[in-house]
């Protein structure tokens, strides 16, 4: 009976002995039991093994939880990389498209017999005006045409060569020719101008890395049947901004900008109409006849000629 007691109190002693925390007495009382009583060493030695599993449990908790960290950061990196990889693979598939619609459109525009044509909706509903230019061998001829529900009128036909000082206006409803000449002129009368479409004109290598970032493109099909790329801004996106780019000639089939044209009441800002900007665009090669950019008898039409020299309208 007083044996079992000294057991038990013992066994209550142990853990403590185990950590090394009992006082010199205790101590002393459990290793001279522990030397006589078989039965309290056993229970010692479990003790001492379940903490050190404990201790090994806790360490092996340890050991998963870097593992998961580390597997969450590889997971979270791997995750980047592929965004990465994907911006990366649609920044080059956008600058491949848009290289090589401005390479198709700068060898379309290189040809010595175009035909191009705008035709613009204009402010007033209803009117639309038509702009079309014949090109053949350095000789051109443009005209510019209102459309409207009264007709079809022509406004003037224009001659001139490229390089040359002068341009020739006729106005076939009023019988009259205006010549302007001077060197004024011969600035206008650029090929470069001449064949100005929007979007394609002088585009550097910069340029065109830039246009990456300002557009966004889609791909579809024109009524006409003609296969276009719609590029469309990204960067404002309140413009509502878009060209069409024809996929064979990397020329532009059509500018659109919603509300682009807003007219007030006069005298306030408050608008009285908005309408969209929309230019349409057509093109023809090698359709070009002579005779369609030669300069046609004028006799006994009214001839007015008009100085454009630089140096002449500095003296007035
Ligand atoms: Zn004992």
């Amino acid at each position: 009976m007083e044996k079992k007691t000294e057991c038990e109190i013992v066994q209550d002693l142990l853990i403590g002995y185990a950590d090394d925390v009992l006082n010199p007495e205790s101590k002393k009382l459990v290793e001279k039991h522990l030397s006589e009583c078989e039965e309290c060493r056993k229970k010692l030695e479990e003790i001492k093994k379940d903490t050190k599993d404990e201790e090994n449990e806790k360490k092996q908790i340890d050991y998963l939880k870097k593992i998961r960290i580390k597997n969450r950061i590889k997971s979270i990196l791997i995750a980047i990389g592929i965004v990465l990889i994907l911006a990366l693979i649609l920044f080059l598939r956008k600058f491949i498209i848009i290289n090589s619609l401005l390479n198709k459109s700068e060898k379309s525009l290189k040809s010595n017999n175009m035909y191009i044509e705008k035709a613009e909706s204009s402010s007033n509903p209803g009117e639309a005006s038509v702009y079309r230019t014949y090109y053949k061998d350095g000789k051109y001829k443009q005209t510019f045409d209102i459309y409207s529900e009264n007709g079809v009128e022509n406004i003037y036909a224009k001659y001139a060569e490229i390089d040359s000082d002068e341009q020739i206006y006729i106005n076939e409803k009023e019988k009259s020719v205006t010549i302007y000449k001077g060197n004024l002129i011969g600035e206008l009368n650029t090929e470069k101008s001449l064949k100005y479409v929007p979007f394609v004109q002088n585009r550097t290598l910069y340029l065109r890395l830039g246009m990456v970032f300002y557009y966004g493109i889609n791909t579809s099909t024109f009524q006409i049947g003609r296969e276009y790329y719609v590029l469309r801004n990204v960067l404002d996106k309140s413009a509502r901004h878009e060209v069409w780019i024809d996929k064979e000639n990397g020329l532009p089939l059509k500018e659109f900008q919603e509300d682009a044209i807003r007219t007030f009441f006069p005298g306030t800002e408050i608008v009285r109409n908005t309408a969209n900007m929309d230019v349409n665009y057509k093109y023809s090669f090698d359709t070009v006849t002579d005779e369609d950019v030669a300069v046609p008898d004028f006799t006994g039409y009214t001839v007015e000629n008009i100085d454009y020299n630089l140096e002449n309208l500095e003296k007035n």
